[in-house]
């Protein structure tokens, strides 16, 4: 059977030797070769494959040998680099910091040293005022003490108490009136002292309105008032006006002048120029009680 017939017309123009004279004008060279594009293109995806697998293997190589981290140091602008400066930059905001905290230590101290140095001032200032205090307080306690001896009045003449202070039938007078003084017993002429230091500041003689011959002495103050002593119906008196007399001195003698029954002195104290209760009023201890009372007046 013939196959021929069955082929397209180039076929079976090729298959009985016909040559296509556009084909046939076609310089050979000209012409690839078929196996040469077969193989450019095998080249190619070759090529293709290898370059992929050196890629592959190039990342494997990266990620496997070197470490990011030691390179990074010596190679300026990478992000390492960057990072390290920024660690150099809070390391310095660290040591700022650190800084700071020093200063406001060293700050604390020295306030606390202020703080101590001027508790120590404010120390001694109040050290200094309880001292100056209780030196005050001495000098009071002294004062005191020297007024209380102030006002222990020595008793101005021997003799026992006679009329004391107080409301009394007047044994002339015979009537009540006030009795303004201690009658301290004595015979006539017997000394009589000045009771306590003091100025004398009036001197009497004669009547005097039934005193008799009197001193008075003027102590100061004693306490909050002002003191002083009467010495009544003396015999005489030695002393004068302006003498400053210490306690214990003579200043005169016992007598009968004035409104008196018989020797004896009539001692009185004034508080602020009204009289007082010598005894009742701690200036002077009662002379023996026990003693017969002697004349009044
Ligand atoms: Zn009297």
């Amino acid at each position: 059977m013939n196959l021929v017939p069955r082929l397209n017309a180039p076929a079976r123009r090729a298959a009985e030797g016909f040559v296509d004279p556009e084909v046939a004008e076609t310089p050979p060279a000209r012409r690839r070769p078929r196996f040469a594009r077969v193989g450019l293109a095998a080249g190619a995806v070759a090529s293709i494959a290898v370059a992929s697998l050196m890629i592959s293997n190039a990342a494997a190589n990266s990620s496997a040998v070197t470490p990011l981290e030691s390179t990074a140091v010596a190679s300026p602008g990478t992000v390492a680099v960057f990072e390290s400066r920024g660690s150099d930059v809070s390391r310095t905001a660290e040591d700022r910091t650190a800084v700071d905290q020093a200063a406001t230590v060293r700050g604390q101290s020295i306030q606390a040293e202020n703080d101590a140095v001027a508790q120590a001032a404010q120390l001694s200032v109040l050290q200094s005022r309880s001292s100056s205090m209780t030196e005050a307080s001495d000098a009071i306690t002294a004062q005191a003490k020297k007024l209380a001896n102030k006002k222990n009045f020595l008793i101005p003449t021997a003799g026992a108490l006679g009329s004391p202070f107080g409301m009394r039938l007047h044994p002339i007078l015979h009537y009540w009136r006030m009795h303004d003084g201690d009658d301290i017993g004595g015979a006539c002429g017997q000394p009589i002292y000045a009771t306590q230091d003091g100025v004398v500041i009036k001197t009497e003689s004669g009547y005097n309105g039934g005193s008799g011959n009197n001193v008075e002495i003027e102590h100061g103050q004693i306490g909050s008032v002002d003191v002083r002593s009467d010495y009544f119906h003396m015999n005489k008196f030695i002393v004068q006006v302006g003498q400053t007399v210490r306690r214990g001195d003579l200043i005169g003698y016992v007598g009968d002048t004035g409104l008196s029954t018989a020797c004896h002195l009539h001692f009185q104290v004034r508080e602020n120029t009204v009289p007082v209760d010598p005894i009742g009023n701690g200036y002077i201890k009662s002379p023996n009680a026990d003693a017969a009372p002697t004349t009044e007046g």
